[in-house]
């Protein structure tokens, strides 16, 4: 991904590879360092790791040189994150070299990829673990421990970690997210995800408010339901959503759709904010977008990719949906709520894209005019559908000067769509100190966009109305001028 400023943020880039640290657990001798790359599920499963190994003697560190156990979550999306991450694995064997104990362990999505191959491979690496395997953890380090390397990368069909309660690290106390389901069973054909993480399954919705009533009573007060696909959130007692036609009549009479979900969670915690993370056009309905007007505390903001603005490139990519639905869902959200901000990923340069196919695309964002996006050049992943059918025949060069045209496109739309937001008072939840200034607080909007307003007496963690003076291309600046209702 192309960095330009927060307008297109998804993948934070400045959390890449950041370190998690949590509060020490009493006669925790053993020190764990562990690195997250990639989506928020990443970060959210690192979250999962940490707490099942500080029940085993581990307290974190964000020092390397003092680790006895390195782990690294990792992700698999796009050829550059897998560079990366075999960047980090020198670094930790340079370490290694004078820690000659010190053991080295790879998780999530390259470790479930690549499995054995990695023991082979990186010498340096003990153990890999995937993204489904994390409970065995305990059995695993006790394998290295005794020397030998191990490894377990199956996948599960039921495993969502419901019962494990995630550990809040390096958190500002006041967002968090939960994670609704595992896996995905779209088979996009650009896709190693459905590889990496095996097939779709819903969460225990009474797991769920368990953990959002839990993070309620810690004073959080937003949480972001994560999902690679939230839209087919379907819990009727568990098993992978493939499945749903072999359930019995009790099982689909009490179905939670994910339209369900989000009114539960709503009613649950009415002062809490609710925002949801990744939807999918072909999967999204109306019932969700009325779900969402229904209830003033879910936030006006769907993260909706697209991939292509091409029929042909969207058939190409397997993605059910043609441009003319995609533009009735948009047209639907904009009718049912009009206040909603929608963004994007693009995908350009896929195998025989031409430039009718980029210029549909172009034409495409015009019609919605997206507030954020998240735009790639293709890269092609060993093992998906794509990589075994087709050539990746569009020319680098090609595939950089169409990204550098849509992220234009998109930096212009961003900018359109952040004006539209002045002189209006708006609700902001703070999160913290702006990074530009310690006079500053910063916080977010419904719509997501940052807002940045002086401190005066309020506090992390408040509601409070921001009346928008002025703008940059990504960022509201403004006044508070009071506590929100909602505080
Ligand atoms: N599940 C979501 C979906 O399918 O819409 C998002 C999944 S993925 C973790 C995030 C984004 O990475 C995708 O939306 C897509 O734009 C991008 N991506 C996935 N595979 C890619 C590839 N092979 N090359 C470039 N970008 C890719």
């Amino acid at each position: 991904m192309i960095k330009q400023d927060s307008i297109t943020k998804t993948i934070i880039e400045s959390q890449q590879g950041s370190t998690l640290s949590l509060e020490p657990g009493t006669g925790n001798g053993r020190k764990l360092y562990i690195e997250s790359y990639g989506c928020q599920m990443n970060f959210s499963d690192s979250e999962i790791v940490a707490s099942i190994l500080s029940k085993e003697g581990f307290n974190t560190t964000q020092e390397l040189t003092e680790a006895d156990l390195v782990l690294v979550n990792t992700c698999s999306i796009r050829d550059k994150a897998e560079q990366t991450i075999r960047k980090r694995l020198e670094k930790f064997n340079a370490v290694k070299r004078n820690r000659p104990n010190m053991k080295v362990g790879v998780l999530g999505c390259m470790a479930e990829r690549l499995k054995s191959k990695f023991l082979e491979e990186e010498k340096i690496v003990d153990m890999v673990v995937g993204p489904d395997a994390y409970k065995d953890l305990p059995n695993l380090v006790r394998e290295i421990d005794e020397g030998r390397s191990a490894m377990n990368v199956i996948l599960s069909k039921d495993e969502t970690y419901g019962d494990v309660a995630p550990v809040r690290l390096n958190s500002n106390g006041v967002t968090a997210f939960v994670s609704i389901t595992r896996g995905c069973d779209n088979m996009c054909t650009f896709c190693v995800v459905p590889f990496t993480r095996g097939r779709e399954r819903s969460r225990d919705p009474r797991s769920i408010l368990e953990e959002v009533n839990d993070l309620w009573t810690r004073g959080f007060k937003e949480i972001t339901l994560l999902g690679q696909n939230v839209d087919s959130y379907l819990w009727y007692g568990g098993g992978l959503k493939k499945d749903f036609d072999k359930a019995t009549q009790m099982q689909r009479a009490t179905a939670v759709n994910f339209a369900g979900l989000l009114e539960m969670v709503a009613l649950q915690q009415p002062r809490m904010r609710i925002r949801f993370s990744t939807s999918n056009p072909q999967d999204m309905t109306l019932d969700v977008i009325e779900t969402m007007a229904k209830f003033d505390n879910i936030c006006n903001y769907i993260h909706l990719p697209v991939q292509s603005g091409s029929n042909r490139i969207l058939k190409a990519m397997n993605r059910l949906h043609s441009r003319e639905e995609y533009f009735q869902l948009i047209d639907d959200i904009r009718r049912i709520n009009p206040e909603c901000a929608i963004s994007q990923d693009m995908i350009c340069g896929f195998p025989t894209e031409n430039e009718q196919d980029h210029r549909d695309t172009l034409s495409l964002m015009e019609y919605v005019q997206y507030d954020f996006g998240f735009m790639f050049a293709y890269s092609e992943r060993p093992g998906t559908l794509a990589e075994r059918k087709m050539v990746d025949d569009v020319p680098d060069q090609v595939k950089k000067a169409r990204l550098q045209e849509i992220i234009e496109l998109q930096l212009k739309h961003s900018h359109f769509r952040t004006r539209e937001h002045l002189g209006k008072v708006e609700e902001v939840l703070i999160e913290g100190p702006s990074k530009k200034s310690g006079d500053h607080w910063m916080g977010r909007n419904s719509q997501n966009t940052v807002v940045v307003f002086p401190k005066q007496h309020y506090q992390i963690g408040d509601f409070v109305m921001v009346k928008v003076q002025d703008c940059t291309s990504a960022t509201l600046l403004g006044e508070a001028l009071e506590y929100s209702k909602n505080n």
